[in-house]
C-alpha cells in the first residue's frame, strides 16, 4: 500500500481477535495491516495451556495456538507490521491511524487491542515489577523452581496459573479477598486436589516485602483484622484486566468500566471503526469469543468497504 492509497482494514493489535479479523480480510480480498506494539499473540499468548478452546480435546499451548493462527493470517496476505497505534482520527473516507512508526489510513479499522493486567496498588508492587512481582506466570514460573510464591486473586486466571505454578514452585499460596471464586468450578476442583496449592481465603496483600528481591508478603484477614506474613520468592498478580483504549478519540463510546461498546455486528458508535475480543464491552473474555467477534468485525468491514464502493476485487469470502 502506497501513502496515498488506504488500507481497506487496519486492525489495532495482533491478539486472537485481531488475528481472526486479519484471516478473514485476507481471505475476502481486503488489503489488511495488522498492528501490533509487543509480538503477536496477546492474552493467550501468555497463557500456558488453553483447555476450552474447541478442537483440541487435549489442549494446546497459547503460544502454539496464536503462532498458528498468526501463520493463517499472513497465508491470506494480511500485513503484519511492529508499531504502537498512538491515535486514531476518525474522518469519513480513510481514518487516520498515526502510530510510533508513522501514519496509515484505513477505510475500516477494527479495535483489537485487548486488556491489561490490572495492577494491586499496594507498597513495594513497583519496586519489586521484576524482582519477584509478576503478572506472566509462562513468563517467568520458571524462575522460581523449589522456591515459595503468591498467586493474588479468584478469577479463572488465578487459579490456572497458581495451578501451573506448582509444577515449579515448592508451595504456592493462592490468595483471595473473598471465600467464593469466579474461577471454573472444574479449576477450583484441581485446585482444592492439588497437594502443592494452599488457599489463603478472605485475604488481602496490604505489602510486598523483601530487600534486594521479593522475601514475603504481608496479608490481612478482612473478617479479623488480623495481619501476617507469608514467606514467598515471587508474587503473581491476577486480579482482572484493563482494556487497552488510551488511543480512541472520545467520539468512540465506552462503557463505564472503560470497554468499547459495539452492536452484535462489531460496529462501534463511529462509522469504519470496529471492536473485537477482549477490549469490547460484552460479559464472556475467552479466545473462543475473541475469535467470534474477529470474524464477525471483518465480515462486518468487509460490507462497509463494498458498499462504499471501495472493494476492488473483493470474493465475498468474508463474510462466511
Ligand atoms: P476476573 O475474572 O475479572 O477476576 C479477577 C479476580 O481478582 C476476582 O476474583 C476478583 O475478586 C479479584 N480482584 C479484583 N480486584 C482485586 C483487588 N484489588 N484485590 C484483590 N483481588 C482483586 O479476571 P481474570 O481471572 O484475569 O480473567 C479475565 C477474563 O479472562 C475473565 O473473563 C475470565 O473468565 C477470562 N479467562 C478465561 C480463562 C479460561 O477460560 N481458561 C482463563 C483466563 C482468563 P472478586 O471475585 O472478589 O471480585
Amino acid at each position: 500500500m502506497g501513502a496515498g492509497s488506504p488500507w481497506d482494514m487496519v486492525i489495532v493489535g495482533a491478539g486472537a481477535a485481531g488475528l481472526t479479523a486479519a484471516i478473514y480480510g485476507g481471505r475476502a480480498r481486503l488489503s489488511t495491516l495488522l498492528l501490533e506494539r509487543l509480538a503477536p499473540g496477546g492474552q493467550a499468548a501468555l497463557t500456558e495451556a488453553i483447555e476450552n478452546y474447541p478442537g483440541f480435546p487435549e489442549g494446546i499451548s497459547g503460544p502454539d495456538l496464536v503462532r498458528r493462527m498468526e501463520q493463517q493470517a499472513r497465508r491470506f496476505g494480511a500485513t503484519l507490521l511492529s508499531a504502537e497505534v498512538v491515535t486514531v482520527i476518525p474522518a469519513p473516507e480513510a481514518i487516520v491511524v498515526r502510530t510510533g512508526a508513522g501514519e496509515q489510513q484505513g477505510r475500516t479499522v477494527i479495535i483489537a487491542s485487548g486488556a491489561s493486567p490490572r495492577e494491586l496498588g499496594v507498597k513495594g508492587e513497583h519496586e519489586y515489577r521484576g524482582r519477584g512481582v509478576s503478572y506472566c506466570a509462562t513468563c517467568d514460573g520458571a524462575f522460581f523452581r523449589g522456591k515459595r510464591v503468591a498467586v493474588v486473586g479468584g478469577g479463572d486466571s488465578a487459579v490456572e496459573e497458581a495451578l501451573f505454578l506448582t509444577g515449579f514452585a515448592d508451595r504456592v499460596f493462592l490468595i483471595h479477598r473473598r471465600e467464593e471464586f469466579r474461577a471454573a468450578r472444574s479449576l477450583q476442583e484441581r485446585a482444592s486436589a492439588s497437594p502443592g496449592l494452599e488457599f489463603v481465603l478472605d485475604n488481602v496483600v496490604e505489602e510486598i516485602l523483601g530487600g534486594e528481591t521479593v522475601s514475603g508478603v504481608r496479608v490481612r484477614n478482612v473478617r479479623s483484622g488480623d495481619t501476617r506474613e507469608l514467606e514467598v520468592q515471587g508474587v503473581f498478580i491476577y486480579i482482572g484486566l484493563k482494556p487497552n483504549t488510551g488511543f480512541l478519540p472520545a467520539q468512540v463510546k465506552l462503557d463505564d468500566e472503560g470497554y468499547v461498546v459495539t452492536d452484535e455486528e462489531m460496529r462501534t458508535s463511529v462509522t469504519g471503526i470496529y471492536a473485537a475480543g477482549d477490549v469490547r464491552s460484552k460479559s464472556l473474555r475467552q479466545v473462543a469469543t475473541a475469535v467470534g467477534d474477529g470474524a464477525v468485525a471483518a465480515a462486518s468491514a468487509q460490507r462497509h468497504v463494498a458498499r462504499a464502493g471501495w472493494a476492488r476485487e473483493s470474493r465475498g469470502e468474508g463474510a462466511r
